[in-house]
């Protein structure tokens, strides 16, 4: 793909926390392809220290408050991008929360707080999300980008409700996709491999998934935050105005492997 792939466009990023983010991986993979118009969100203080000086390293428009469960501060993102942009051409996703004791032990145990509050951050968002954003996508033939992981199909130890919110991500991706596919805007999903990242920190005996994953993946290794972010630039630019309702596994093909 080309440097300029990207040069003109205009998009907005949920989900950086720090540098090792994949959300960070993407922007700076589209970054790269010549985008200079980027719109960055945080959830909370404590992340906005992180976030804003990496945002400002690629001289981001707006550094925006959001936590994706107050609809208070959604509103204001989007009012604040559609005042000053008359269109997005892309839109990051890379949300997730559960309680940490909800990554470890029965899934069986799931509290209903619990599982509402997995579902609600990290699956919901990306309805309410796609919702507010989608005047702008259309305005501009955009598309939303979304992340996903195995757990969403298969039974990953420990994964738990983050699974069944994975898989009901992954079925939201094709019906807002049918959604929004007559206003041109697409909506896909990368399956991305385990990569070491503070939500991944999260799920009980993380690291013994890293080398599961090493040991069985076709290409006998990881991935990385890289990898993810050129996957991603790909799906967002026009290089894939054929693709929606898709879910692209950047995994080093652990996926297809039966035993
Ligand atoms: P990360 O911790 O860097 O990113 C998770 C983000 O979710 C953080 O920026 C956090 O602020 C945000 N978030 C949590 N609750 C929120 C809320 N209420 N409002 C707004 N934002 C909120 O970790 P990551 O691994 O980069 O995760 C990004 C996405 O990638 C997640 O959807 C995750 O499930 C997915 N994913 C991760 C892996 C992996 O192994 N790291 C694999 C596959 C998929």
């Amino acid at each position: 793909m080309d440097g300029g792939l990207f040069e003109g466009k205009r998009g907005l990023v949920f989900g950086v926390a720090n540098d090792r983010s994949i959300a960070w991986g993407i922007a700076r993979a589209i970054h790269a392809h010549g985008c200079r118009d980027f719109a960055f969100t945080f959830a909370g203080e404590i992340l906005e220290k992180r976030v804003r000086p990496l945002a400002e390293s690629i001289d981001a428009r707006f550094v925006l408050p959001c936590d994706v469960t107050d609809d208070a501060q959604i509103d204001a993102v989007f009012r604040t991008i559609g005042e000053q942009w008359d269109g997005l051409d892309f839109l990051i996703h890379a949300v997730a929360f559960a309680n940490r004791e909800d990554l470890e032990g029965r899934f069986l145990d799931t509290s209903r707080d619990g599982f509402l509050r997995a579902l609600e951050i990290s699956c919901y968002s990306l309805v309410n999300l796609s919702r507010h954003a989608a005047p702008l996508l259309a305005a501009r033939n955009g598309s939303v980008l979304t992340l996903s992981y195995y757990g969403a199909e298969k039974v990953v130890p420990n994964y738990n409700v983050m699974g069944v919110a994975k898989a009901a991500l992954e079925a939201s991706v094709r019906y807002l996709a049918s959604d929004l596919g007559p206003e041109g805007v697409r909506v896909n999903a990368i399956s991305a491999g385990p990569i070491k990242t503070l939500a991944a920190a999260g799920v009980r005996g993380f690291r013994g998934m890293l080398g599961i994953a090493e040991e069985k993946a076709p290409l006998r290794r990881n991935v990385t935050q890289d990898e993810v972010g050129q996957a991603a630039a790909f799906l967002c630019s026009n290089h894939a105005a054929g693709i929606t309702g898709d879910v692209l596994y950047v995994d080093a093909g652990y996926n297809i492997m039966g035993m």
